[in-house]
């Protein structure tokens, strides 16, 4: 497969976009910003929580062998020191010895990218954990961390699972939510941040299928990809090389994504083996352990972890998304999203302000708002709005016009093609419905 060539603006041009259509501001702007931190703003919560939902939706609504959970953020240092993260959770520093600035000296191929120079402090192991206070007192009993990666949560109820669902390897627990890492050098937008939104799962299986599992889910990942849009010639696979595994890992393969700078990782899929739960069951003194009654045999199951990051998938999404084209002489800008993660599904747009069309847009309205996230827009002129929801990846945008108060129909403008068909108010919803169908 070709890699396409990539607008060499695309970066800027998807963080403009960003801005101006309220996907992701940087936050607390209006002091100047707050280091590489960014607020998710009206049209980003939506397509966010999509895609966040996309993946609840195929990880654990549609299947019987996963379920979720939602734990702690704050965690003791007990779980971090049986996870490994305060030994070795760490990325080498470096310092460049003539501007200063501070590096992660596995990115910067030996040059400061701020200065050039090629000088540099011996590395230093830094520790990303944020480490925080608990309670009043300070002092060691009161440590406490914000959790790197949603993990071990999963590890750590692993037997309060097995116990409420009554679950059996294979099974899986999936996770949704925040993480934080104190990086060293966050870049290329949302890509890399402090605080970021992963989306991981362990799968719990007998040794001997781990390495089928592994395959398996490095299929389903990358499929998912494929499915909400993104083309396939702008995604790969990357499997590690033995000597670049982490400790605890078995193989590793990436799901990497072409970013304006090139190829870089979406998602990686581990098998940790039994890594994970042999430490916290030497650490905790519980046995996190299955009891196989059939063969008769206790065992402690490896584990296959899909993990993903929410934030920098919806970069991926946007990035893949990003358009501009050519519609009646005039050039425009479009997202063409998948409908699932289109912040809105529908947009309606009275033709004019005249005060007999607002009745009935509001009654449309009323009536798509139960089914689909609508947008209602009755200013400027129709172009500019079918421009302004063509950049914000809707999908549909449904027209009321004078003729609408005498025939009780809308016109439906599909965002990809621009063609426009009348479609009866009564029957809209359904007419919207054999559109948005899940593929
Ligand atoms: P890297 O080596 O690039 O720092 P990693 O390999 O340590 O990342 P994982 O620990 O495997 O990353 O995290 C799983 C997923 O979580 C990543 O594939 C990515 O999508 C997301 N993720 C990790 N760190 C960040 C971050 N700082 N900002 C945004 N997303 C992140």
């Amino acid at each position: 497969m070709t890699t396409p060539a990539l607008d060499p603006d695309l970066l800027d041009k998807v963080i403009n976009l960003a801005k101006r259509r309220g996907f992701i501001f940087p936050s607390a702007e209006i002091y100047g910003g707050f280091r590489s931190t960014y607020d998710y703003g009206p049209l980003g919560v939506n397509m966010l929580r999509n895609v966040k939902q996309a993946w609840w939706r195929s990880m654990v609504q549609l299947r019987d062998d996963i379920v979720g959970i939602d734990a702690a953020i704050l965690g003791p240092p007990a779980v971090w020191a049986a996870s490994g993260h305060l030994e070795t959770f760490t990325d080498p520093l470096v310092d460049c010895r003539r501007c200063k600035e501070r590096w992660r000296e596995d990115k910067i191929d030996g040059v400061c990218p701020n200065c050039g120079g090629t000088e540099f402090t011996e590395a230093r192991a830094f520790n990303l954990m944020f480490k925080t206070q608990a309670g009043p007192v300070e002092g060691e009993g009161a440590t406490a961390y914000l959790r790197p990666e949603t993990a071990q949560g999963m590890f750590t109820n692993f037997m309060n699972v097995l116990t409420t669902t009554r679950r059996k390897p294979p099974f899986g627990i999936a996770q949704v939510g925040k993480s934080f890492r104190n990086e060293i050098t966050p870049q290329n937008f949302v890509f890399r941040t402090r605080e970021f939104e992963q989306m991981e799962m362990e799968y719990f299986v007998p040794p001997a299928d781990a390495d089928g599992w592994y395959r398996y889910w490095i299929s389903t990942r990358y499929e998912w990809y494929t499915n909400l849009g993104i083309p396939a010639n702008r995604l790969r696979l990357h499997e590690h090389a033995k000597e670049d595994l982490s400790h605890y890992s078995r193989g590793t393969t990436d799901v990497e994504f072409l970013y304006p700078w090139g190829w870089d990782e979406l998602e990686g899929i581990a098998n940790r083996g039994d890594y994970d739960l042999t430490q916290h069951s030497k650490a905790s003194g519980v046995r996190l352990e299955y009891f196989d009654q059939q063969a008769g045999e206790r065992y402690t199951p490896y584990v296959i972890e899909p993990a993903a990051g929410a934030t920098r998938a919806m970069m991926a999404f946007l990035l893949a998304a990003y358009e501009e084209d050519t519609v009646e002489g005039e050039t425009r800008t479009v997202l063409r999203l998948d409908w699932r993660l289109s912040p809105y599904k529908v947009a309606v747009l009275p033709l004019s302000k005249k005060p007999e069309l607002e009745g009935v847009s509001r009654e449309v309205l009323s009536a798509l708002q139960p089914w689909y996230m609508c947008d209602y827009d009755g200013t400027q002129s129709i172009g500019r709005r079918y421009r302004r929801q063509d950049e914000s990846g809707t999908p549909y945008c449904v027209t009321v016009d004078f003729d609408s108060l005498e025939d009780r129909a809308v016109t439906v403008r599909d965002r990809d093609t621009t063609a426009q068909t009348r479609v009866p108010i009564e029957g809209l919803v359904e007419d919207l419905r054999r559109r948005m169908t899940v593929a």
